[in-house]
């Protein structure tokens, strides 16, 4: 099975500081879903991991997230592509839960709900925490300069092995051409 576990925000849509709170916030990164719509049609399975501990902060409902993930998902879809599944951590920083990122809780259930072996499958992050994660899981970690993903290359300190690329969409296309 072919597989690629993306981080959310910073590398399918643009971040912000004040978090996405609301579907209106949420805008794709030019090229996104062009690139997400290239693995689907070339056989991929395409699965989000991603910490929104905004839940835990109280600044928006698990509705109000599931309705920016159903525009998340409609607009793939209008790109032609597919979303097979969205991992969430829903805590804050200081809960000491398993799967808010840099810990690999997100990735271990995922390897879990496909029954498979993470090693080598390629995981792209916009932070130090996504890429740790990643490593840590055993997945190729890959860091894309768009979101956070200037200030992460900056400070360095990155996993070995790290790839850089300049977003998703020449990401996907190294991935495609390994394949
Ligand atoms: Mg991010
Ligand atoms: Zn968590």
């Amino acid at each position: 099975m072919k597989l690629a576990i993306l981080d959310r925000d910073g590398v399918i849509n643009h971040d912000s500081a004040e978090f996405i709170k609301h579907p209106d916030e949420w805008i794709a990164l030019p090229g996104s879903l062009d690139a997400i719509a290239r693995l689907s049609r070339s056989g991929w399975r395409v699965v989000i991991a991603s910490n929104q501990s905004g839940l835990a902060r109280g600044l928006f409902s698990m509705d109000t997230l599931n309705a920016i993930h159903a525009k998340l998902r409609r607009e793939v879809a209008v790109a032609g592509g597919a979303i097979d599944a969205i991992f969430v951590c829903p805590h804050g920083p200081d809960d000491g839960c398993a799967c808010r990122k840099p810990n690999p809780g997100l990735f271990h259930d995922i390897a879990r709900r496909y029954d498979i072996d993470l090693k080598g499958v390629p995981a792209a992050g916009d932070s130090l925490r996504d890429l740790q994660a990643a490593a840590a899981a055993g997945c190729a970690p890959w860091l894309v300069l768009t979101g956070n993903g200037p200030k992460t290359h900056e400070k360095g300190g990155l996993p070995a092995g790290t790839r850089v690329t300049a977003d998703l969409s020449l990401a996907v296309d190294a991935w495609l051409s390994e394949d």
